[in-house]
């Protein structure tokens, strides 16, 4: 089919002339981490501590030791300001989360309907620190994708980010701040300054590799005046196992389809079967890439939740972190070596934390050196007993095709 993306303003590649063009490899590459982020990010009901075993163990391996040529810089964030978050959040919702106040375990004075109004129930439920989390992991997120838009990195890691399906106005999902969203509208607002031609706005393609559909993102950029309205700079594809009842329901998670009436082809979705695998991912990834060549976006942002590496709680996937075509690290690689693109990577969704921590740190070295000399941890990772070999099983391939 002809592809629905408008032709570049420069010819393919050579958007990488722009003044703060990709350095040679290797990338330079920050990370943004601090004793509070790990302290307040470990407060996540859902990763009780997480944060802190994840950057203990990337800083053990000395890949934030600037001693080492291997390394990244590690840098602070900036917690968001009022403004920042309400650059995409209600100032109604915000005023809520950031008032201690609302979250006090001596406090029955709040009704109940108030904290429902607003996500805060069930699987997001109210904790102390809660004010100081919103504003801290927003930031950190934002932190990093200035360091890319200042010319100042061009790989820039935030695992503690990747919430991504907090809404406008409602946590859902264990996530609280849409700090994907607040960063690809940062990134959207820069103007890409190419030699010999007259700036133009950037392109930000977002990739969602984690189980769950990227539904908070997914919904805030879908074209607002329908299919083929406007000139997107912004392209979202999201990765995910979608099933009758499987969070989160949404009718932008099932396989986008180029024939439909209301294909948009800014927000796409490619749903895999139960037992997804590297060989899976090496089958599908031409059509990512296919993608990505199509949109040439100046910036990736890429959710790396790994909640379908084999050993997570949910035992959906059968993804690895191995050396093999089609892994995780192999995906990542991919993007980091081969893309030309100024990338964010963000953590996600991920409930066994030893694994977590050590895929984060194995894409950490990805990012920092090539990938086939980047340490060994991500293949280490504990078994998952309950994922049987009956249950792995391919997509359907015939469904790929039609991307
Ligand atoms: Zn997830």
């Amino acid at each position: 089919m002809n592809s629905p993306y408008k032709a570049p303003s420069s010819p393919v590649g050579e958007n990488r002339s722009d003044t703060r063009a990709l350095s040679p490899s290797p990338a330079r590459v920050v990370y943004v981490v601090s004793n509070n982020l790990a302290k307040v990010s470990s407060l996540l009901p859902s990763n009780k501590n997480r944060s802190v075993l994840v950057h203990t163990l990337v800083k053990q391996y000395g890949l934030l030791d600037v001693a080492n040529p291997q390394s990244a810089r590690p840098i602070h964030p900036v917690p968001a300001t009022v403004e920042e978050l309400t650059r995409y959040h209600s100032r109604q919702y915000i005023d809520f989360v950031l008032d201690p106040y609302n979250f006090s375990k001596q406090d029955d004075a709040i009704p109940s309907s108030t904290h429902a109004e607003f996500g805060i129930q069930e699987d997001c439920p109210a904790f102390a620190g809660l004010h100081k989390y919103i504003p801290l992991v927003a930031g950190a997120t934002l932190t990093a994708a200035n360091s890319l838009i200042k010319g100042e990195a061009d790989i820039s890691i935030c695992w503690d980010g990747g919430r991504h399906h907090a809404q406008k106005s409602k946590a859902s999902g264990f996530c609280y701040v849409a700090d994907c969203v607040l960063a690809i509208l940062a990134l959207k607002r820069d103007r890409i300054n190419t030699l010999g031609l007259p700036p133009h706005k950037s392109r930000v393609m977002y990739l969602d590799l984690d189980l769950h559909f990227s539904d908070g993102v997914s919904q805030a950029f879908v074209s607002p005046g329908g299919p083929g309205s406007g000139e997107p700079q912004v392209l979202t594809l999201s990765i995910h196992h979608a099933s009758p009842g499987f969070f989160p329901v949404s009718a932008l998670s099932s396989l986008s389809d180029p024939t439909e009436e209301s294909f948009d082809p800014f927000t796409l979705s490619l749903p895999l079967a139960r037992g997804a695998s590297d060989a899976t991912f090496a089958r599908m990834w031409k059509s990512v890439e296919a993608v990505k060549h199509a949109f040439q976006p100046d910036y990736v942002v890429v959710q790396c939740g790994v909640d379908g590496l084999a050993g997570d709680s949910y035992a959906v996937w059968n993804w690895s972190l191995g050396s093999s075509e089609g892994s995780l690290s192999w995906c990542v690689n991919r993007i980091c070596r081969t893309w030309q693109c100024k990338t964010l990577l963000l953590g996600g969704g991920g409930y066994n934390h030893p694994n977590v921590a050590r895929a984060w740190t194995h894409l950490t070295s990805v990012a920092v050196c090539s990938f086939s000399s980047s340490i060994a941890t991500g293949t280490v990772l504990v078994s998952n007993r309950s994922l049987k070999s009956s249950q792995v099983l391919s997509a359907k391939e015939a469904l790929l095709t039609k991307l």
